[in-house]
Formats: C-alpha cells, structure tokens, sequence
C-alpha cells in the first residue's frame, strides 16, 4: 500500500427523491483510497454501501437518485462534475466494478470468448482480433481460468459460479483499471469458491499492484482480504480504522455486533449471534445516534446528541462515532462490566 491517495471521498451526500420525501442513502461521507490498498466498506443492507460505489461509478439510477453534496476526486478530478461522456471514458480506462451476480452481467447468448476479446477491442482499438484472442487467453491464465481455449467457445451458463465470477473479474481487468470495485463479489457463491476468489482478489492486487473497494456484509471476506475497513450504518460511517484495530479494539457496539456474527469454526455454537432490531429507514433519526434503538449501551445523551467521529486513543487511524469512548473511556470497560455483572 502506498501513502499515495488514489480516490478522496469528501462529504458526499448521496439522496433519493422519492414519493415519500428526500431519502439520504448517503449522509456527509468521507473516505480515501490508497493507491495499491485494498479497502472494505461492511454493514447491513440498507447501510449505503453500495449507492457509495455507485455514486462513485456515476451510476445511481436518476431520477430517483443524485449525488446532492460533496466531492469525489479520482488523481484529482471530481468524477460529480463531469458530463457523462467523459465518465463512460474513466469507467472503460480507470475505475472497473464487479457485481455479486455474474450472471446478470454476462450476455448469454454469447461465448465466453467473444465477450472477453470483445471488451478488449473495446478498449484497445488498434487491436486486432488475433491480438485480442491472445489477450483473452492471457487474461484468463491470470484470473485461473482452466483451459482457457476451450472455455472461449462455451456459454456462460456452461460455466460455475465460482467461474463465472473469475469471468467477470477477467472482463475487469481488460482495461487495466487503477481502482477495482467489488460489490459483494462472494455472496453468491458457496464457501469453499468463496475462499478461492477472496484468495485470486488478494493475489491480483498484490501482482497488479491495483487499488481494490470492496462492498460487503461479511466481516469475514474484510480480515481475508482488506488492510482498512470502513463500518457504515444509516448512510453515516460509525467506525474505521486498520482492519487488525478494528478486529482487536471495536470501539462501536455495532462493529462489535458485526464481529459476534461471523462464524468462527474453532467453537462450536447452537445459534449464531444476531444482532437485534432492524436498520433505522434512511433519514428517520434526525437527531441522536443511529444505531441508539438497538444498542444495549445506550444512554439518555444518546437520543439528544448526535455523536461525531472520535480518534480512538493512540492511534489516528482509528475512529469511532460512539459516546462510549468519550463517557466510559471506551467499548471494552463498558464490555468488561457487563462481564463481570
Ligand atoms: Fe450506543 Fe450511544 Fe454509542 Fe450510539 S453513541 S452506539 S447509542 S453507546
């Protein structure tokens, strides 16, 4: 990971106008992404996570959805304040995404191949389509694709899960981007795939030295595969830091909750932890904490007050958007009580 920041979120807002009144999804949001890093964004659906890498796309479906304050420089160029042309050009070159469901991005009717050296044509037009081929088939080596040659002549509902998935991941890196965004690249695919693709996401970072976003719910895929992690809930992040801080020292009883629903093999449990309640309708709280109605730690300031981002102490990386650590000293003195009770 370098020093250098390749993407600087800056108070993005992100709402959607609908029937109902303005929803923010995204609520005054700041963020960087280090050139080389690969960066987690958790929480539960509803949180805002994924209008996060859509607004960063340029992508939020509008109407209903806008980005209606903040900035997002790319190398230094606000992606909010260019036309659309010049967008479609930075999602080809710079910045490519991956989505949950393969299957949904793959045209069926057309062969593996024909998608891949089609895309590379795409972008590179002085390609020829032997040269294309030749890309193609280098690409798939470099995403673990068997038999590259066979699969370009087959379809993909030929292919598995786990291989369509590294098919997707291979049209991707066609462009050679800078920044890949994967939005819950794992969830539809069973465990041991699972593994195998957070192991290719790590290893293509690690070769390309590419710059990586990745969207989930899982706790689990940010330790496999991230150096930070950003926590949000209600379109507001709650908790950041390195992901080795954020795993030892939660400082946000939701983090923490997060943390108590990832199955740990090593004991065996009847029922997996769950945290209780329901994620607040976006823009429903308006003063006070968010996640106030479902913490166990709550306290009447809680409801009054609206808690701003701590810095963690010792650390500067490490920021938490909870009263406990200004009132208690931190969430493992309030823990240790309920222990000892
Ligand atoms: Fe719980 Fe209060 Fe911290 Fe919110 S600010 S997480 S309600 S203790």
């Amino acid at each position: 990971m370098d020093n250098e920041i390749l993407l600087q979120v800056n108070d993005l807002e992100t709402t959607f106008f609908t029937n109902d009144g303005k929803v923010p999804a995204v609520d005054h949001i700041d963020f960087h992404v280090y050139k080389g890093e690969i960066l987690g964004i958790v929480g539960e659906s509803g949180c805002g996570k994924s209008v996060t890498s859509l607004s960063i796309m340029g992508l939020v479906p509008s109407p209903p959805g806008k980005v209606t304050s903040g900035s997002i420089l790319f190398e230094g160029m606000d992606l909010t304040k260019l036309p659309e042309s010049k967008m479609r050009r930075v999602r080809g070159n710079d910045i490519a995404m991956i989505f949950q469901e393969p299957m949904t991005s793959l045209n069926p009717l057309f062969t593996i191949g024909n998608q891949i050296v089609e895309a590379i044509l795409l972008h590179d037009k002085k390609s020829s389509k032997k040269e294309a081929k030749s890309k193609a088939n280098e690409i798939m080596k470099l995403v673990g694709l068997p038999r590259p040659n066979e699969l370009m002549n087959q379809y993909p509902h030929q292919l598995s899960g786990g291989m369509r998935q590294r098919v997707m991941i291979a049209m991707a890196l066609v462009c050679n981007p800078k920044l890949l965004i994967a939005d819950e690249p794992t969830t539809a695919l069973d465990v041991t795939i699972q593994a195998q693709i957070l192991k290719l996401i790590k290893e293509l970072n690690e070769k390309l030295h590419m710059a990586m976003l990745i969207i989930t719910h899982d706790l689990g895929v940010v330790a496999e595969t991230c150096q930070r992690v950003i926590v949000m809930y209600a379109g507001q992040i709650i908790e950041e830091g390195f992901v080795n801080e954020i795993f030892k020292n939660p400082q946000h009883p939701y983090t923490l909750g997060l943390i108590k629903s990832v199955p740990d093999m090593r004991y065996k449990k009847e029922t997996l932890y769950s945290i209780p309640g329901n994620v607040p309708k976006p823009g429903s709280v308006e003063i006070g904490c968010r996640f106030a109605s479902r913490c166990q730690y709550a306290m009447e300031r809680c409801t009054k007050e609206t808690p701003p981002l701590y810095e963690v102490a010792n650390s500067s990386t490490h920021k938490s958007r909870c009263f406990l650590l200004q009132e208690k000293g931190g969430l493992e003195n309030v823990e240790h009580l309920v222990e000892s009770q």
